[in-house]
């Protein structure tokens, strides 16, 4: 089946559920304004997401990509362009931000995997832009290869909490000696992600004892953070624009699951998500709540796990 026909429909604003503060069109955190001179419309924040203000403006502009590009091509295809749109917009903004470390003091080099051992969060449109590119770029055997391996992970850690999957065991399927094979695509977090100490990292993924008083302090390796506050921003654009103006369900997904049901699932589920429906439930992940790389910001824009979009 055609992935690439349904439509999604902005929202008449009609449906009005019960959360509060809703504006008359049902929205939460945007309003769409519109410039009587030019008849220009442009989607902003009705209030700070975050603290701070260069990260409400990236929030903004991603949310007005989102509402500009499904305007114009409401299809599989506006939404993977969408989200090829946000990746690039994500790399030059880390690029920059990293830019301004101090010397040296990000550790992450080429060929450095410690991060690719975990639970991923992804959106709705980054999972579909990675399926597109594999579709699109791998031969047949090859595609057929990655969907195996791809499910048999899924298979493996589908139950399993974010704590037990950041281990050497489980690997992402995606990285391949070393380095990432969807770099191309690579989801918005992974372009955020960096450490401060590569050293720290390899211990702490590799030495049982130090996995697990890292796992039981709660509290995240030492990173630059500028680019993870980047991520947040865009993601949270993107979730707002796409949930509070098309009404799609912008709730994260779990990497591998997401990929293994793109892959290996009916060909439907774009065109149903573009509905409006939830097809993407069974990729929620066993306990993303629990997870503050996956559901941060989310949790933020009340896109929580069981949580209405
Ligand atoms: S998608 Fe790529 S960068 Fe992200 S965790 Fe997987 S291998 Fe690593």
């Amino acid at each position: 089946m055609n992935q690439r026909n349904s439509k999604a429909r902005p929202s008449s604003g009609k449906k009005g559920r019960r959360l509060a503060h809703k504006d008359v069109a049902g929205r939460v955190h945007l309003a769409v304004h519109r410039d009587p001179a030019s008849g220009n419309e442009r989607v902003v924040l009705r209030s700070p997401v975050f603290r701070e203000a260069w990260q409400n403006d990236v929030a903004a502009a991603a949310a007005n990509t989102a509402y500009a590009v499904l305007r114009v091509d409401p299809s599989v295809d506006g939404a993977v362009e969408l989200a090829r749109s946000a990746m690039a917009a994500m790399s030059r903004l880390a690029a920059g931000l990293l830019a301004r470390a101090p010397g040296g003091a990000v550790a992450c080099r080429a060929g450095c995997d410690h991060c690719c051992y975990q639970a991923v969060g992804v959106t709705p449109p980054e999972a579909l832009a990675i399926a597109d590119h594999l579709k699109t770029t791998l031969p047949d055997a090859e595609l057929a290869r990655v969907a195996r391996r791809v499910s048999e992970h899924h298979e493996r850690t589908r139950d399993m909490p974010s704590a037990e999957r950041f281990s050497p065991d489980h690997p992402c399927p995606f990285l391949a000696s070393g380095r990432c094979s969807i770099y191309d695509v690579r989801p918005l977090s992974c372009r955020g992600m960096n450490s401060l100490d590569a050293g720290e990292c390899a211990t702490r993924l590799r030495d049982p004892e130090a996995r697990a008083a890292f796992l039981a302090s709660g509290v995240g390796g030492r990173s630059f953070m500028e680019p993870i506050r980047a991520f947040h921003a865009i993601s949270a654009g993107l979730q707002l624009g796409l949930s509070e103006l098309f009404r799609l369900d912008m709730r994260p997904l779990e990497l591998t699951a997401a990929m293994h049901l793109l892959l290996s699932g009916p060909g439907s589920l774009a065109d149903a998500w573009l509905r409006g429906q939830r097809p993407f439930e069974p990729a929620r992940g066993a306990d993303q709540g629990k997870d503050p790389g996956l559901g941060e910001p989310s949790a933020a824009l009340g896109l929580a796990p069981g949580r209405d979009p």
